[in-house]
């Protein structure tokens, strides 16, 4: 038993070990658009808003449509997103959102990563829980296990097989509670960027 247990760990080193090189890797040969200026930015996010259909940007479309994706790419490392409680009255901040690196897909953050940190997209982004060597969930996910944050996992869209928990729901400490896809999601961002707001409301029928 003891000798299973030893090759158990002795695997899961090497596991770390090889993630390690592996994510070092892809940090040294992805190369990210720089970031575009915002006026640029803004028109691409306008012209953008409307290709950001569910049919796109939900399921595995959102990382297999490689046009929806390299119309994004330019938009990677704008500044995280706040996004806001819609209620009247309430307006409470709820956490950031920003693209991720890769795919049309949003990822959602509890809070900002230290200034010095913020090169802009998932690098602003922070999580309240502390990362205790590799995580298996994304951050606001692990999150959301310890109870904390603004922001839940509700599993994959109704009808899109895509194997992913894109679906979330926020919820306001006044009682409000938003579910979103991941194509709503994208569009307040993407919309966002179109404005020029660093802000904006969890609701679909905000300016965008
Ligand atoms: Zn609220």
């Amino acid at each position: 038993m003891a000798c299973v247990l030893n090759n158990r760990s002795m695997l899961d080193d090497w596991q770390d070990d090889w993630q390690d090189e592996f994510m070092e890797s892809i940090m040294m040969t992805t190369e990210f658009p720089a970031r575009a200026d915002p006026a640029t930015a803004r028109r691409l996010a306008i012209d953008l808003l409307p290709n950001i259909t569910r049919r796109r940007a939900d399921g595995q479309a959102m990382y297999f449509d490689s046009e929806l994706n390299q119309a994004l790419d330019p938009l990677r490392l704008q500044p995280a997103v706040r996004v806001r409680c819609p209620k009247g009255g309430c307006g409470r901040g709820l956490g950031f959102i920003a693209i991720k690196t890769q795919g049309a897909s949003i990822e959602s953050g509890n809070r900002l990563s230290p200034r010095s940190k913020r090169i802009g997209g998932i690098y602003d982004l922070a999580d309240i829980t502390q990362p205790d060597g590799h995580r298996t969930y994304p951050g606001w996910v692990e999150d959301a296990r310890a109870g904390l944050g603004y922001v839940f996992p509700t599993g994959e869209r109704e009808g899109v097989g895509s194997g992913f928990d894109e679906r979330r729901q926020y919820r306001c400490r006044c009682g409000g509670t938003y579910t979103l896809t991941n194509t709503e999601l994208l569009r307040l961002y993407v919309g966002a960027i179109a404005l020029g707001k660093a802000e904006i409301p969890l609701q679909l029928k905000s300016a965008i």
